[in-house]
């Protein structure tokens, strides 16, 4: 069941949604006892979750041991990000709710200047369209599209073309979640929907194996031909050796930059899995902040903040 069109707006929640926007607008955070000054950097990737499985239930497909950690709310995430500077977070529905939207869309409207979202869609339901606009009155601002080893066949699935061709009308973008040898699925229909706005996650997973495959990234690099495509630099605690700094992986990050420049890429944390020890939000964000000596501070805005806030907050 899926509850996004709820009405929301208790006295709870605009109380809740004053507070949010204080603590987002404040000029400085405080954090450990230091003044932190905010820079406005933007998370494009983070999953959210509430331990209350009873107000806010998981599908029946998963169980509830899924949820590692049991708890990571809204609130959680934002304790560590504000720290790094990092203000706005574009929430993506955590597989485990499925079509549920109620936990990520409650916060959207709690913290509405600091959440965009991206949203599970069931391509195969008719209509679509009435589907695909209903999560755009929820606030969503874009798809995921999780490849369950069924990549291959979506060029030519008629409901997944309808959804490229639906999500162009009502300017929403793509975000394949694939791996590196679902790169040509995703670049068959780019070809199809050249319009259509497209963000990667996680380098198309380039280096989950622990190996940086040179084809692979030659691929990912090509699509940055098709104009409305993006690529996620994120997840850094599962790629390369998997280890902080995560400098392995700046080689790779330098090809993104030539192939599609700044302003077609965005950094993600990809929470809660890089607070999990060893891994914190910090060396995440050090990587493109502090150890990409070839990004200018232009490239480097453009990462932390312009690409997703163009995408996913404009
Ligand atoms: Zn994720």
């Amino acid at each position: 069941m899926n509850t996004e069109s709820k009405p929301y707006f208790t006295r709870r929640h605009l109380c809740q949604a004053l507070t949010a926007t204080l603590i987002a607008s404040a000029t400085s955070s405080i954090a450990n006892g230091a003044t932190v000054e905010p820079k406005n950097w933007i998370d494009a990737h983070s999953h959210v979750w509430h331990p209350d499985t009873n107000r806010y239930p998981i599908s029946s497909n998963f169980k509830k041991e899924a949820m590692q950690p049991a708890s990571f709310t809204a609130e959680e995430l934002l304790a560590h990000c504000q720290p790094a500077g990092v203000q706005r977070v574009v929430l993506i529905q955590m597989s485990f709710y499925e079509s549920d939207h109620r936990y990520m869309s409650e916060v959207m409207q709690r913290y509405p200047k600091t959440f965009s979202g991206v949203s599970l869609i069931d391509w195969n339901r008719k209509p679509l369209q009435r589907e695909v606009k209903r999560h755009k009155r929820a606030g969503m601002r874009g798809f995921r599209m999780h490849s369950r080893g069924d990549a291959q066949g979506w060029p030519t699935d008629r409901n997944v073309q309808q959804l490229w061709k639906l999500a162009n009308d009502q300017d929403l973008a793509i975000c394949p979640l694939i791996n590196p040898e679902d790169i040509p699925a995703v670049d068959a229909l780019c070809k199809k929907f050249p319009n259509t706005k497209v963000v990667v996650d996680h380098f198309a997973r380039i280096g989950v194996s622990g190996k940086i495959e040179k084809d692979r990234l030659d691929q990912l690099c090509r699509l940055a031909e098709h104009r409305n495509t993006h690529v996620k630099t994120s997840a850094f605690y599962a790629l390369g050796d998997k280890q902080t700094p995560y400098l392995d992986l700046l080689p790779m990050i330098q090809r993104m930059v030539a192939a599609f420049g700044s302003d077609r890429l965005m950094w993600a944390s990809d929470c809660p899995y890089q607070v999990q020890t060893p891994h914190n939000y910090q060396s995440s964000i050090d990587l493109i902040e502090k150890h990409a000596n070839f990004l200018s501070e232009t490239d480097k805005t453009a990462i932390l903040r312009g690409t997703a806030e163009r995408v996913f907050f404009a």
